[in-house]
C-alpha cells in the first residue's frame, strides 16, 4: 500500500475543527495533513453562525477583513417572537470584543476562505475526497491512519492523529472510543424558503401554538429549521405537506407566501440531534476534538465555535511538543483538561433547554413551549439574562486566545 512522507500531524475531518486546527499548526511550521471525505465543502444545513469570539480569533490571525464582506447577515441582538410577540434575545453589545455580533455566513464559504489561507503555507496539505478508514497502530500506539481516495487506498503516518471527523467520527469507531449520550428530545427538520423583501431577518427563533422555528438569514433566502420532538417526522408527514406550509406560515407569518411554495418532502430534510461526550478524549498517539469528543446540540448555535476553540487550545498546547517531537500522552491530556469542562457545561445548558422546551419525558403529544416560569423569570431579570445570554452564545465558557506564532520562514 502507498505510504505519504511521515508528518507530524494527520488531522481526519476538513469540519470547522479540522480545518482551523490545519491552519493554526501549518502557520507554525508544523507539517499537516487535512484528510476531508468529501470532494467539496458544499453541504448545507451544517450550521452558519460565526459568533465574536470566532470572530475575535480572525482578528488574531489578520483575517477579519476578507472574512466580513462574506457575511450575509449580522446580528447585534437576536430576537425572539413567542406567541406572535417580538421580545428582544441574547444581546453581544456589551461583550469586550472587537466585533459585537453573530456573522451569518454558509459554511463552505467560511471553510475554503480558511482553506485557501492555509494553502500559503509549505506545511499546509488539505486532500479532499480523500476518508480515512481506520487508525493505524503499532506497538498500541496510534501512528497513522488508512486512507482511500480516487487514487486508491494508501497510509498517512504522523506524530499526532487528530480526530475531528464529526459525531459519526469513524477514528473512535475504529479505535473503540466509546461515546456516553444524554438524551435528547428533538430533531430538526431544514428547509430553504424565499426571503419576503422586506424583512429585516433579526427574530431568530419563533415559538407558537407548540411549534417552534429558527430561520437563519442568507442572501437570497432563510435556511429554516422546525424543532420537533425526536421520532415524530412520520407523524408531521402523514398529516401531509399542506398542513405544514400552513404551520410554518401560522408560526411565522411573514414566511406565510414563501411556505405555500415549498415544493414538497423531498425538500425538508431531516438532522437528528445529538449531544454526547467521551470520557478520554485521548490515546497515545491520538487525539479528539470538536463533535468528534462533545457532539452538540443546534440550541444556542454554538458548536462550530466550540469547535474552534478546542482547535485553538490543540495548537496552543501541542505546536511546542509537536516540533520538538516531544509530544507524549501528558501534553494530550492537557487539551482534554482544557477544553471539557466547557464542552461539558454548554452540553448540560443544552440538555436543559431541551427540557424546558419539550418536558423531560418526551411524550409524543407534548408540545413545544415555554413554561409560566421560564415566562417570569425573563420578564422580571430580561436585560440582565440577555447579557449572560449574549456573553455565553457570544463568547462560551471558555473563549481561546491564538498563543501560537508564525513560523520564521
Ligand atoms: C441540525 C444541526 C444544526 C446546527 N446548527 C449550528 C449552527 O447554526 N451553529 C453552530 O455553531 N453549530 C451548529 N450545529 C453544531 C455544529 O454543526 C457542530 O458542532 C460543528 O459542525 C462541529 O464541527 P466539527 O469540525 O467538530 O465537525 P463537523 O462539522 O461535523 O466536521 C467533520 C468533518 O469531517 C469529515 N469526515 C467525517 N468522517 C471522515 C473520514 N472518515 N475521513 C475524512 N473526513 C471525514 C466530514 O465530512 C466533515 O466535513 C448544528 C448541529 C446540528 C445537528
Amino acid at each position: 500500500m502507498a505510504s505519504e512522507p511521515h508528518l507530524k500531524c494527520c488531522v481526519v475531518g476538513g469540519g470547522p475543527a479540522g480545518i482551523f486546527l490545519g491552519y493554526l499548526l501549518a502557520r507554525s511550521g508544523v507539517s499537516v495533513i487535512v484528510l476531508e471525505k468529501h470532494t467539496d465543502f458544499l453541504r448545507d444545513f451544517r450550521g452558519d453562525t460565526i459568533h465574536p469570539s470566532t470572530l475575535q480569533l480572525l482578528d488574531e490571525l489578520d483575517l477579519l477583513d476578507d472574512f466580513l464582506p462574506m457575511t450575509d447577515f449580522q446580528s447585534k441582538q437576536l430576537k425572539v417572537s413567542l406567541d406572535g410577540k417580538t421580545l428582544d434575545g441574547p444581546s453581544f453589545a456589551h461583550l469586550r470584543t472587537k466585533c459585537k455580533f453573530v456573522g451569518f455566513v454558509p459554511q463552505w464559504d467560511f471553510l475554503n476562505l480558511l482553506s485557501d489561507k492555509a494553502r500559503q503555507f509549505p506545511e499546509f496539505d488539505l486532500r479532499m475526497g480523500t476518508e480515512a478508514t481506520e487508525a493505524i497502530r503499532e506497538h498500541g500506539k496510534v501512528v497513522g491512519v488508512r486512507c482511500k481516495s480516487e487514487q486508491g487506498e494508501h497510509e498517512v503516518h504522523a506524530d499526532l492523529v487528530v480526530a475531528a471527523d464529526g459525531r459519526g467520527s469513524t477514528i473512535r469507531d475504529a479505535t473503540q472510543h466509546q461515546v456516553v449520550e444524554t438524551g435528547v428530545p428533538i430533531d430538526a427538520l431544514w428547509f430553504r424558503l424565499d426571503k419576503p423583501e422586506d424583512d429585516d431577518g433579526h427574530t431568530l427563533a419563533w415559538l407558537k401554538a407548540g411549534h417552534m422555528l429558527v430561520t437563519i438569514p442568507r442572501r437570497t433566502h432563510y435556511q429554516v429549521a422546525m424543532v420537533i420532538r425526536k421520532g415524530s417526522f412520520d407523524l408531521i408527514k402523514s398529516d401531509g405537506i399542506d398542513a405544514f406550509r400552513k404551520t410554518i406560515g401560522e408560526v411565522c407569518p411573514p414566511l406565510r407566501d414563501a411556505a405555500s411554495k415549498l415544493a414538497g418532502w423531498d425538500s425538508v430534510k431531516l438532522l437528528t440531534v445529538q449531544i454526547n461526550h467521551l470520557t478520554q478524549w485521548y490515546e497515545d498517539g491520538l487525539l479528539f476534538i470538536g463533535d468528534a469528543a462533545h457532539a452538540m446540540s443546534p440550541m444556542g448555535g454554538v458548536g462550530i465555535n466550540l469547535a474552534i476553540q478546542d482547535a485553538v487550545a490543540t495548537a496552543n498546547l501541542l505546536v511546542g511538543p509537536l516540533l520538538s517531537s516531544t509530544l507524549t500522552t501528558d501534553h494530550l491530556r492537557a487539551v482534554q483538561s482544557r477544553r471539557e469542562p466547557a464542552a461539558r457545561r454548554t452540553q448540560r445548558l443544552q440538555a436543559r433547554m431541551h427540557a424546558m422546551l419539550l418536558g423531560s419525558n418526551a411524550a409524543p403529544d407534548r408540545a413545544i413551549a415555554v413554561p409560566w416560569y421560564t415566562r417570569a423569570i425573563v420578564w422580571l431579570f430580561g436585560p440582565l439574562l440577555r447579557r449572560i445570554a449574549g456573553q455565553w452564545i457570544g463568547m462560551g465558557f471558555q473563549p481561546e486566545r491564538i498563543e501560537t506564532k508564525p513560523a520564521d520562514r
